[in-house]
């Protein structure tokens, strides 16, 4: 592609939405780039309770279908394409995807993060057989059977909660004694019924012929191992920022995610960075779509300096 945006921005969770909600509100010519579909880790989200405006919970796939509707009615332009390298030094910035490349004055970049792997044997073999990192995506296919979550922060004891609906019994492991997870989030799960916690616990091994059938668990208290029969196994341990293609050309904190200053600009000019890409405290659609909205502030005024 030939022509040159204003802007470009990498990833349609919340934070890119809104960034391209802004900068095409802005009258600036803004293409979104998307890897899969609209609203990123949102988008796994049956149920978002804490977003403002909405006080019944409203499921993630209708929010961010929304938020499309909206920044599409500014005259955004989405592409799916996936960023394999970008070359951002240059007043004009190129981002190639798979098979185009596309070039801008400004990048903001917005490419979220993804689930977080355990490593534990099984675990590749049997991804779509039984383990799964999206408990709103494969919840409903565990109707009356035994499932296995595994982590301590939010997510998986939201999730945990979640698939109680379907699930016969829903045992969750974390590997510490106390969760991470807010007190109010704990306390559902103590309280119901069909969820079992199992504290101070790892998975050594998932194990199965064609699809799970149990997990191998050890007790980080006695070393003892134990066999659990589950059907599912729900890997919920938190995020992997998507930093791949960035490599080398943003600073990065040390677990991967990328620094941007109080205006969210970054150290290359022209580049901004939002969303649960960056380093930053707290990860939410909240705080992603404020992100978005400040990355997009801090891009029209570059381009505005360019012109002086
Ligand atoms: P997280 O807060 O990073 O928690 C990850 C959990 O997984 C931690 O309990 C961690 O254990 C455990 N863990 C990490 N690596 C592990 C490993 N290799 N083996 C076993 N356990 C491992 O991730 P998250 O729960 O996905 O939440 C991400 C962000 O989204 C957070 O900011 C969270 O607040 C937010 N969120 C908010 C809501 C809500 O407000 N309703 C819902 C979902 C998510 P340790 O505790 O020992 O480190």
């Amino acid at each position: 592609m030939n022509e040159i945006y204003d802007v470009l921005v990498l990833g349609a969770g919340p934070a890119g939405l809104t960034a391209a909600l802004y900068t095409a509100r802005a009258n600036l010519r803004t293409l979104l780039l998307e890897r899969l579909g609209p609203g990123g880790q949102m988008a796994t989200t049956a149920s978002i309770e804490n977003y403002p405006g909405f006080a019944e919970p409203i499921d993630g796939v209708e929010l961010a279908l929304r938020m499309l509707r909206q920044a599409e009615g500014f005259g955004v332009e989405v592409i799916y394409d996936d960023v394999q390298r970008v070359h951002l030094s240059a007043p004009v910035k190129e981002v190639f995807g798979l098979s185009e490349r596309y070039i801008a004055r400004t990048i903001i970049v917005a490419t979220g993060a993804s689930p977080r792997k355990l490593l534990a044997p099984g675990e590749d073999r049997f991804v779509g057989q039984g383990v799964s990192y999206c408990a709103t995506c494969d919840g409903p296919l565990y109707v009356n059977k035994d499932v296995l979550v595994v982590g301590g922060g939010d997510t998986a004891v939201e999730e945990a909660n979640f698939l109680s609906r379907f699930a016969a019994r829903v045992t969750i492991v974390h590997r510490r004694d106390k969760f991470r997870a807010q007190s109010v989030l704990v306390k559902r799960v103590e309280d119901n019924p069909k969820i079992r916690i199992m504290y101070n616990t790892t998975v050594k091994s998932i194990i199965g012929e064609s699809k799970v059938a149990g997990v191998v668990l050890s007790s980080t208290v006695t070393g003892e191992d134990f066999l659990l029969p589950v059907e599912g196994v729900f890997v919920l341990i938190g995020q992997v920022p998507s930093t791949t293609f960035l490599q080398g050309v943003l600073p990065v904190d040390d677990r991967g995610y990328v620094y941007g200053a109080d205006d969210l600009s970054t150290s290359l000019p022209g580049v901004f960075v939002a969303g649960d890409i960056r380093h930053k405290t707290l990860r939410q659609v909240a705080t992603a779509v404020g992100d978005g909205a400040l990355a997009a502030h801090a891009a029209d005024q570059y381009l505005e300096g360019l012109k002086t």
